[in-house]
């Protein structure tokens, strides 16, 4: 397939807007466009047709049974898709547009096969202008999974969405590099309380500040690894996923102890690369290393995490990636999530 790839200065110029209008007309011709949001770039297709969102899991790859996020571009628009309630419009008023995925009981123009035959559906209103231009423009609800290949980390910016998916999909709409950089935060609406499935932009504290702790559970899907017959509430949790070829590795101990035994490793293991905070080049001259930003910036990391785990593809004879265990706090909860994925949960204590 011939994809036309589209630079995008995301101005709000009508110049731009004419091309984002073409974008939309794709979409209601039931093609494929990536589009740029805050969280990540999205592989989009009409979330009213089936034919659709068959075609986004075959250009993904991606198993049919993970379900797809709907993009919406009004508040008022979810109750066509889906079971609304007074939790939903709380923390729709909250925290939308932005990177937040409700999960509630969906309504039957949502075809199964973009909930992956679920009776729920996963709805998000992203704050991005573009996104939202293209979803306003189309008219209808907007499906779009992450637009990487099924397996690898996510794409932060067009270089990363063209080494996947060019020639895969009809049109890309190549704008800036996404703002937060990890996907969205996911949580399924129950009753008076929320389940939070995979941390992101809106943190877990920021839930519990709307809605008061008791009323939020972290699914243990997010901190551990689940094995053999557990059945994830989302299918696609269960799935290795953000992960680069070499395997990651993640050290738990005191500053101290992880600095001295990734030294220790740079000296004994040939093929070692490390995930270091900048504060640590000068430790790191001349090894295989990766900087995701400043120590105390969490949102950076965030922001780099996905390019830096693709940039050890692209570096020789890389046999084992170390990293250290990010703290849990904040946006923090959603870093240690994608890389202790990345890890399979491996961790070494030093
Ligand atoms: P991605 O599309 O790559 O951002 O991933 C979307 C995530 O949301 C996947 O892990 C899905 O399994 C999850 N998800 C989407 N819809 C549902 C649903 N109806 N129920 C549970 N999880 C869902
Ligand atoms: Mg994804």
């Amino acid at each position: 397939m011939k994809t036309e790839i589209i630079p995008l200065h995301e101005d709000g110029s009508k110049e731009e807007e004419a091309i984002i209008a073409r974008g939309a007309e794709f979409i209601r011709e039931g093609k494929l466009v990536v589009f740029p949001t805050e969280t990540v770039y999205g592989l989009g297709g009409n979330a009213l047709d089936a034919e659709a969102a068959k075609k986004i899991y075959a250009a993904k790859g991606r198993p049919s049974d993970n379900p797809l996020i709907i993009h919406i571009a009004d508040i008022g628009d979810a109750e066509h898709y889906c079971e609304t309630s007074d939790l939903f419009y709380r923390l729709a008023c909250a925290f939308w547009p932005g990177p937040l995925t409700m999960i509630m009981k969906k309504k039957p123009c949502i075809p199964d096969s973009v909930t992956g035959g679920m009776d729920t559906v996963a709805v998000r209103l992203p704050s991005n202008p573009t996104a939202n231009t293209l979803i306003r423009l189309a008219g209808v609800p907007i499906a779009a999974p992450s637009a990487n290949l099924s397996g690898h980390p996510s794409p932060t910016t067009k270089e990363h969405v063209i080494f996947d998916l060019d020639g895969r999909v009809d049109m890309i709409l190549a704008g800036n590099p996404a703002d937060i950089g990890l996907e969205s935060t996911v949580i399924k609406l129950e009753d008076d309380r929320v389940i939070l499935l995979r941390p992101g932009g809106v943190t877990y504290e920021d839930l519990c500040t709307l809605l008061g702790k008791d009323h939020v559970t972290v699914d243990r899907i997010v901190l551990e690894k689940v094995t053999g017959d557990f059945k994830p509430i989302s299918p696609g949790m269960k799935y290795r996923h953000y992960a680069p070829k070499a395997p990651v590795i993640l050290l738990n101990g005191t500053e101290e102890a992880i600095l001295a035994a990734m030294k220790e490793k740079q000296k004994t293991e040939p093929g070692a690369a490390f995930l270091i905070y900048d504060e640590d080049k000068p430790d790191f001259e001349g090894c295989t290393a990766v900087t995701i930003g400043p120590r105390n910036d969490p949102a950076m990391q965030a922001h780099r995490l996905f390019a830096c785990l693709r940039a050890f593809d692209d570096m020789e004879n890389v046999t084992v990636i170390y990293a250290r265990i990010p703290g849990r706090e904040g946006i923090g909860l959603a870093v240690y999530n994608r890389l202790a994925k990345a890890a399979g949960f491996t961790v070494q204590d030093v």
